[in-house]
């Protein structure tokens, strides 16, 4: 929620527009770099349609300069003492707090993600990672395994450079937990947002530097889809994490392939949200809200196959429509509302589309549908929250990931049958329970096949959690400790303490 604090810094006036635009479109060596023969990309506020900055795609020459900086800049890095790594990343954590106001701004206009919840949700999170990892700096250890008077012992040491490749969905969040893991590992970063969110990541680089991290070590690097892959199939780059779509993850894993790049794949979901007849009903509710509607349900882990118990679900429904009406939409930039247009117009037509095939598919719709109209906002990409039910799993909404705010209702009667229809999807990101029965809570988790779960919650992603998918969702983690795993390898050493002898 809104913080009084919050709330007396303003300028959340049209004129905070104006201010969008950067100075240059990238950011390598510690300094914004500009190319202006690289194709335009056009920001566009997704409330009203402005363009609200122009950009330029990376040409052959930056990608090459920015991998080169990250390059030079990366061994020495890697030999700087852990604590002062951890110290510079926890400075940074300390200048993205104070500077919240103006990077929640920034977030919303590059996303149209309502001000309520970014000053919330976005740079603070990207400070909890820098903080987190930051700490965790100097506890990246090896061990000593002992072997009579000889002995192993292990390091874990860097990669080197990694690519980050980020969704539009959560570009400060995206920007920093990628980041945050990888300096802390002594590695070197080039991030390359969406074209669609390219402002926030500049700021984390600016921010970065501004804490005492030398030059070179976080670079942003914009572009297309043709840009990411041609930094996936530079020979400098040893890891790559991408936060994106099935089908991208896909084309990325590939490529990746061709030289055995190290790979983290944060990737799409349908994920099961289990409401059984016992659970409180206000709780269950309230997570099959934030599972489906925040940021404009464009979240990957939303739970938007929401199984709710034969007995339970007239009452669900009643309460939950209730609710969902009194969602306020519109300007994103008034602390007040609640929910923001859709990332962009494309975007916008490909959720319609979904609402409209839900009814084709014979589906009942509960609640909106449609395009959402907005005074003074008529060309921004605002949709209804929209709830379906009697929808049966085989029908494409309760299939395909929609990412929008398109919740779907499927009515179970028992435990097994509910577990065999969540797990029956080629995807497993994120899975949820509401149940106030604990022992049938942690069996049915047990059984249900995602790599990121909560029992009567949704949603809650605490940078200790480990967070990632199993099947199509994506390969390794993001958050806690386990990052770390995924952003080092270990190195062994045997260390003979006798002589050797040979046979021949
Ligand atoms: P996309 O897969 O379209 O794009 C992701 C990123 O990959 C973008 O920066 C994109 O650049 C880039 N890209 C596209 N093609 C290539 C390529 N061949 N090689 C290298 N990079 C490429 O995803 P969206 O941006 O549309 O984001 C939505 C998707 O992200 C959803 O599926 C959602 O579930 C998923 N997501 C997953 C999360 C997770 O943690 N599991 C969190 C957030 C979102 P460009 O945009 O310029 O084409």
């Amino acid at each position: 929620m809104l913080s009084a604090g919050a709330a007396a810094q303003v300028p959340l006036g049209s004129d905070v527009k104006a201010r969008a635009q950067p100075q240059a479109s990238h950011y390598i060596d510690g300094a914004y770099v500009e190319d202006t023969d690289g194709r335009v990309i056009d920001c566009i506020y997704p409330a009203t349609g402005e363009v609200i900055a122009r950009l330029h795609s990376a040409t052959p020459a930056v990608i090459e300069r920015a991998v080169a900086s990250a390059r030079r800049a990366q061994g020495e890095w890697e030999r700087t003492v852990p604590a002062e790594r951890g110290r510079i990343l926890r400075r940074a954590a300390d200048i993205m707090r104070e500077r919240n106001h103006d990077l929640s701004v920034l977030e919303t206009l590059d996303t149209g993600k309502p001000y309520q919840e970014t000053i919330v949700a976005d740079a603070l999170s990207g400070a909890e990672a820098f903080e987190f990892y930051g700490g965790l700096a100097s506890s990246i250890n090896g061990e000593c395994i002992p072997l009579g008077e000889s002995f192993v012992y292990t390091k874990r040491v860097a990669l080197g450079v990694c690519l980050g490749i980020g969704a539009w969905n959560y570009p400060t969040q995206i920007a920093c937990y990628k980041g945050a893991a990888a300096l802390a590992c002594g590695n070197a970063v080039v991030f390359k947002p969406s074209e669609v969110t390219p402002l926030c990541a500049l700021q984390v680089a600016e921010i970065l530097v501004e804490a005492g991290l030398p030059k070179g070590l976080y670079n942003v690097v914009q572009g297309y889809g043709d840009v990411g892959s041609a930094l996936v199939a530079h020979p400098d780059i040893e890891k790559i994490s991408l936060t994106g779509s099935v089908p991208t993850g896909a084309r990325v894993m590939a490529a990746a392939g061709e030289d055995i790049k190290h790979v983290t794949m944060e990737l799409g979901g349908k994920s099961p949200l289990i409401v059984f007849e016992d659970a409180d009903i206000e709780t269950a509710v309230s997570g099959a809200i934030l599972g489906n509607f925040y940021s404009t349900g464009q979240i990957c882990s939303n739970g938007t196959r929401v199984f709710v118990h034969r007995d339970m679900r007239a009452e669900f429904e009643a309460r939950l429509i209730e609710r969902v009406r009194a969602i306020r939409l519109g300007d994103p930039l008034d602390p007040e509302t609640q929910m923001g247009p859709l990332i962009s117009a494309a975007h916008m037509d490909k959720v319609l589309g979904y609402m409209q095939l839900g009814q084709q598919e014979g589906a009942r719709l509960l609640y909106g549908g449609e395009r959402a109209e907005v005074e003074g906002f008529e060309d921004g990409s605002f949709v209804q929250p929209t709830v379906f039910t009697g929808v049966s799993d085989d029908m494409r909404i309760a299939r395909e990931e929609i990412f929008g705010p398109v919740m779907s209702i499927l009515e179970f009667e028992d435990e097994d049958e509910v577990i065999r229809r969540a797990n029956d999807t080629g995807f497993g990101l994120a899975a949820s329970v509401f149940t106030r029965d604990l022992q049938r809570a942690h069996r049915v988790i047990d059984r249900i096949q995602a790599g990121t779960c909560w029992i009567n919650t949704h949603n809650v992603m605490p940078v200790e959690m480990p967070f990632g998918g199993v099947k199509k969702s994506g390969v390794g983690r993001e958050n806690s400790r386990a990052a770390l795993d995924h952003y080092s390898q270990i190195k062994s050493v045997y260390v003979e303490m006798g002589g050797i002898d040979a046979p021949y």
